[in-house]
């Protein structure tokens, strides 16, 4: 590089770096986005909801910054639509996990496509938008489901670990199942009508990020998958497409 052009270089670096902040600069900055494969991210994910706690999970998770995914039941989006209305506004993710929670792999075609669409069509009036993961209830599926799933064009969406929060309904136990499991790009189960799990929200929460947890959505996490509908993931064992 000539010496003229390096000293051009170093006149039009000190000009940027000396440049006045434009006025836009000022605006309340939204959060970069956060990229899974470079630090530790984990999905939070509340099933069976909006449950009666909802409110108060979103204050804590918006206090701490964190973000989460919610597989919702359609007759619970039709009872409670504004919790589902302030989870999409405040960056969380709305997943579809049926209308009144039948095993899928016990139903009809007809049924679980009616389930789907019915929670699909809920949300959509609520908040706006469509779900584009499926959690089948009790994360059971079949080769039927994921046909379904995909003419929906969903990918269905299980867990890596579970809190076991409906089971234990104990704040430390949730906390302690939870941090024990935790584990990057890790998908967590848990349950939003469970009074515990939100009472012991905002200290795992800091426990986590204080570990260097990025709390993230399920499609933060599954980006790199390249998941297509009907996929499901984490895939469990012995299931063949
Ligand atoms: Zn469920």
């Amino acid at each position: 590089m000539s010496r003229q052009i390096s000293s051009l270089l170093a006149i039009a670096a000190v000009c940027v770096t000396l440049a006045p902040a434009p006025a836009f600069a000022q605006a309340p900055k939204k959060a970069a986005p956060v990229d899974c494969e470079q630090v530790k991210c984990l999905a939070l994910t509340f099933d069976d909801g909006p449950g009666k706690y909802a409110g108060t999970l979103l204050d804590t998770l918006k206090k701490y910054d964190a973000k989460a995914t919610f597989f919702l039941e359609g007759q619970y989006v039709k009872s409670r639509p504004a919790f589902v209305k302030r989870m999409v506004a405040e960056g969380h993710e709305v997943g579809n996990h049926s209308y009144s929670h039948p095993d899928f792999t016990k139903s009809e075609p007809g049924t679980i496509r009616n389930e789907i669409k019915k929670t699909q069509d809920a949300v959509k009036k609520a908040a706006g938008v469509e779900p584009k993961l499926l959690r089948p209830p009790y994360g059971l599926a079949d080769l039927q489901t994921a046909d379904v799933a995909t003419e929906f064009g969903m990918p269905m969406i299980l867990w890596t670990a579970g809190s076991e929060d409906w089971a234990s309904k104990n704040v430390d136990a949730i906390k302690k199942k939870t941090m024990e499991v935790a584990q990057p790009n890790g998908i967590i189960l848990m349950h939003d009508w469970v009074k515990q799990t939100v009472d012991a929200m905002p200290a795992l929460i800091k426990s986590l990020q204080k570990k260097g947890y990025h709390l993230v959505t399920v499609s933060d996490i599954v980006k790199g998958q390249n998941l297509q509908p009907g996929d499901i993931f984490p895939v469990p064992a012995g299931w063949e497409k």
